[in-house]
Parts: structure tokens; sequence; C-alpha cells
């Protein structure tokens, strides 16, 4: 047996994963995210590291551990945010620049190079499957031990408790995602943030997640009959979720809404107009 993580735990054959904040696999040499532990794996050799997406608490020891020679593996459309995190940083306050009190500590992190793009990888161990929508491209891994790690692509049913607005960038991606899934063949699921689950635990974790995504489009569609400028839709959605007065969570909220109102918008189910200087929205 190569190298594993201090303190991981096997899931199936040689698929083993370490549980923590962050979630994190390994597959005979390969690890899939990383914790924010660099203890773990300190004095051990791994030959890949596969990201899931470019959020700093899943590469948190992404340049620690290419320091000490192992090659990074990212999605195309998320490397440059793990390169970079000023860019997470910046997309969210449409690329101008905010004060450090306005930003998320998930979007800030080491900058760690990215080696290979997991649009190419190719390898036994593991398959990169396009879980796209929590960020751009956003990619799960299932190794050949039928033991699928998918990132921050689903979010089980308790993690919604603590975060009822989980960060989204696309939900018609997300629900696509969420499908996605579905139609793969794997026994266990491990995601980003929970606690390993059988395919049938996995079933019903699934169709919570898209039963909240249509709660919060169907409250958009019903809120919007009046009115509404971005700023009033941003404020009644997290209203009505329950979301805390704060600057991080609130320009989280901002994202995720937009999200929202870009895929109604998209779908002719709401309208946008421009009125005294502010955007609004109304129910078509
Ligand atoms: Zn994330």
């Amino acid at each position: 047996m190569r190298d594993l993580p201090a303190g991981a735990e096997r899931l199936a054959g040689d698929t083993f994963y370490l549980p923590g904040p962050t979630n994190s696999g390994w597959i005979d040499g390969v690890l899939i995210d990383t914790g924010p532990d660099e203890a773990a794996y300190e004095g051990r050799s791994f030959d890949r590291l596969l990201i899931t997406h470019g959020h700093a608490d899943h590469f948190a020891c992404g340049a620690y551990l290419r320091r000490a020679g192992t090659l990074v593996h990212a999605p195309r459309d998320d490397a440059s945010l793990i390169e970079n995190p000023e860019v997470n940083i910046r997309g969210m306050f449409s690329w101008a620049k905010p004060g450090d009190l306005l930003v998320t500590k998930l979007f800030r992190g080491e900058p760690c190079h990215v080696d290979g793009l997991v649009e190419v990888w190719d390898d036994r161990r593991a398959a990169a499957i396009p879980l796209h929508g929590h960020t751009l491209g956003h990619t799960g891994f299932l190794t050949a031990d039928g033991v699928l790690f998918t990132g921050d692509a689903l979010y089980q049913i308790p993690i919604w408790e603590r975060h009822p607005l989980p960060y989204c960038i696309d939900p018609a991606m997300v629900t696509a995602s969420l499908e996605r899934i579905r139609a793969t063949e794997f026994d266990v699921l491990v995601p980003g943030h929970g606690v390993p689950c059988s395919r049938q635990e996995a079933e019903a974790h699934i169709d919570h997640h898209l039963g909240e995504l249509r709660a919060i489009e169907e409250l958009l569609v019903e809120r919007l009959k009046v009115e509404h400028t971005t700023e009033d839709a941003i404020a009644l959605v997290s209203a009505e979720r329950g979301l805390g007065d704060n600057a991080a969570q609130y320009w989280l909220a901002v994202t995720t809404v937009k999200g929202f109102l870009g895929d109604l918008l998209g779908r002719g189910e709401i309208e946008f107009f421009v009125r005294d200087h502010a955007g609004w929205w109304r129910t078509a």
C-alpha cells in the first residue's frame, strides 16, 4: 500500500477518505481535494491531486502538496481560481475590488499552480465526472472502486439546515449535475461536506436538493408578481431562507439569487427592466 493521508478510512477496495470540514479522498496515490490540515500529508508522497473546484476549502493544502512533488489537476474553468484566488474575489464583486471585509474565507487561499486539466485526465484510478453549477467547472471523481466524490455538487439534507441558501452560480447546471449523479454507477458517495452515504441514501439527498432548488424558484416567481429591485429580490430570498445579516453571507447570497434570477429570465418566467436607474424583476 502506498502512503495514505494520516487518519484516512477505507471505503471500498483501494479507496479511502479523510473525514474533515472538507472531506477528501485517496486512491492508490491519487488525492481528491484536500482538507485544511497539512499534518495529514506530512512526510508522505502522493503522485497526483485532483481538485473538484476552485474554492479554497477544497484546495487548502494544494500548494503545500505541490511543493512536495504532487502534480495538481483541476477543471479548466476553475484553474484560474486556484492559481489566483483573487479572480474569485473579483468575480463576486463584478470585477471591481471589494474591501477585505466583504470576502468570505472560502474565496481566500494560497495560490496553487495547476499542472493539468481534468478534461484530459485519463487514468485507471479515477474518472472525471463533470458536475458543473456550484462553479463553472466543478467536477466530481469516480474511483475504480465505485466511490463517487461529489465535492459541492450535492448537499446532504442536514447541510440545508446550517446553510439554507448554499452557494450556486447556475441552478439549471446544478439540476443537470444532480441528475448526472443519479445516472452514475456508484456504490458509495462522498460529499465535500457531510458523511459518506450509500446509493439509496444519495437518492434521497438528490431529491431533497432538487426540491430546495424548486422551492427557491417558486418563491421568486410568486413574490415577483409584485415587481422588486435586484436588491429587494436578494433580501426577500435571504429573509425567507433565514440567513443571518453579515457581509460575507450577503455577498454569497447576491451571486446565488442572481443565478436564480438569470435562470428564470432565460426561461421566460420573469422579466427584467430598468427604472429610476435600478434593475427590477417581475413575473411574466
Ligand atoms: Zn465550494
